[in-house]
């Protein structure tokens, strides 16, 4: 990951002084995930640059990174974007690297701490998953800077595969180098959308501490600070607050009013709420000691199984880091006594990999998961929950594709869900958990969720599979 500023301020040699490195040192800095490596690639009177290269370790970012809070919370990462994308290491390496400047001041030439610059910066690489390329103006053309992007193709051998989501960046401005430094230090991570770190209330405070002074005229500042704290509502709540000096923000009432949401979402909410009382339901009934909660998502079912006193432990399993990290934050898990904190376990893992966390369970739950899955990635999904993992007890649930018609705003054909990969009829649902009972030695009961209409069915439909009968 390359960071370079340059500027053409006379003379341009004064960065260095600003910045408190010294033109002719190449000096590296240790930190937990890699080093930050400091150098001039150019310095005259005229121009004078200097490039922060960040040499990240993506296997030692796993042994000891994000997932040392909790031992419960293990991550396994190894192949990922982390070494080369500009992200929240990049606004540690800041801090660290350039913390006299990022504070103000200068002890050489104190003047230059309010002198504006002119800067050029360029990123090598960005990333802007959703959003792209107007996310990125939008965050940087409001502070006045005047943004170029290059999207970069995914390979250049392969052109077909089209373009990735990553972006070249360069930014040029005339500011102070506080400002300049703080305005990367918030809106990288933004960008990026994800940390390296576990991220608690006192991310609130860097933020506004380093958003003092241009955060609160931003008019993107709730995406800014949404993003910046990983989507965690409460906390974005919060510092939004804070920002606003106790204007009640949104009028929200709750964190799920606070979420922006199309009218199908919200009555999905509703009919999600009655799926995951019913699936609570029949664990009860179960009286299920120990339950697997395959792509648990944001833990909305695991919140109904603390209060069932016969469940010793609850494992959920994700693929997804943030909704894992959402799910840590809405089951409070960080007040928890110790006693209940032994109840559960959040991994992170995938349904199309053998693995042996999830054998040895009475029950297993897929809730609202399979049609998040491409269909030639079933099989592997069956394979893993039905023959290796066994539980005895699974207990699924998906979309009945014939109640969408019930929804006046779903356009004929359309998905549920953006990130569906598909929806089945229930006939589709009954043929497929036909074939797992033949090949896996299960067999299985078949029940709506959420009203029945007449040759439609419910709004979304329940299998129970059972092991060896
Ligand atoms: N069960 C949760 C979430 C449903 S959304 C609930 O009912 O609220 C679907 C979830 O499946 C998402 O959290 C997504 O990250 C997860 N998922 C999708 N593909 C997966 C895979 N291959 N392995 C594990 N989880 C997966």
């Amino acid at each position: 990951m390359l960071l370079q500023i340059t500027t053409t301020h006379q003379p341009a040699t004064d960065l260095g002084y600003v910045l408190h490195k010294h033109p002719d040192k190449f000096q590296s800095v240790e930190f937990s995930m890699g080093k930050a490596h400091i150098f001039y690639p150019e310095v005259s009177e005229e121009k004078t640059s200097i490039c922060l290269l960040l040499d990240i370790d993506p296997i030692n970012m796993v042994r000891s990174g994000r997932n040392n809070d909790s031992n419960n919370f293990v991550l396994a990462h190894y192949v990922n974007d982390r070494p080369y994308v500009a992200s929240s290491f990049l606004s540690v390496a800041l801090a660290k690297t350039f913390s006299t400047a990022m504070n103000g001041k200068c002890k050489d030439k104190p003047e230059l701490v309010d002198t504006k610059m002119p800067f050029e910066v360029s990123i090598s690489v960005v990333s802007a998953p959703s959003g792209g390329e107007n996310l990125i103006r939008n965050l940087f053309l409001p502070l006045g800077y005047t943004v170029s992007l290059e999207r970069q193709t995914l390979d250049n051998k392969f052109p077909e595969w089209g373009e990735s989501k990553y972006y070249k960046l360069k930014l040029q401005h005339t500011l102070t180098t506080k400002e300049l430094l703080s305005h990367l230090y918030v809106l990288i991570p933004t960008l990026d959308n994800d940390k390296h770190y576990f991220v608690s209330s006192n991310e609130i405070e860097k933020l506004l501490q380093k958003g003092e002074g241009w955060l609160k005229d931003h008019p993107k500042k709730e995406q800014i600070a949404k993003r910046y704290l990983v989507n965690l509502n409460s906390l974005t709540r919060q510092a939004l607050e804070r920002l606003s000096e106790g204007e009640a923000v949104n009028n929200a009432k709750d964190e799920d009013d606070f979420l922006e949401k199309t009218e199908v979402e919200k009555r999905k909410e509703t009919l999600h709420d009655v799926r995951i009382k019913l699936v609570a339901e029949k664990i009860a009934a179960l009286a299920a000691e120990n339950v697997l909660d395959l792509g648990c998502g944001e833990g909305k079912l695991i919140r109904q199984l603390l209060k069932q006193k016969q469940i010793k432990k609850i494992v959920g399993m994700d693929v997804s880091y943030g909704d894992l990290l959402k799910a840590k934050e809405r089951l409070h898990y960080d007040q928890m006594s110790p006693k209940q904190k032994e109840r559960i376990q959040l991994i992170q893992g995938s349904l199309t990999y053998k693995d042996k966390r999830f054998e040895g369970f009475e029950v297993a739950t897929l809730v609202e998961v399979i049609e998040h899955l491409d269909p030639n990635r079933l099989k592997a999904l069956e394979r893993v929950v039905f023959e290796f993992a066994q539980p005895k007890t699974v207990i699924l649930t998906t979309p009945n594709k014939e109640y969408n018609v019930m929804w006046e705003k779903l356009a004929a054909d359309q998905l549920r869900h953006t990130d569906h990969r598909f929806e089945w009829t229930r006939k589709e649902f009954a043929d497929w958990t036909q074939q797992i009972c033949e090949n896996y030695k299960y067999e299985v009961s078949l029940l709506p969720i959420g009203e029945e209409i007449e040759n439609i069915g419910g709004p979304s439909q329940m299998a129970i599979f059972t092991y060896g009968n």
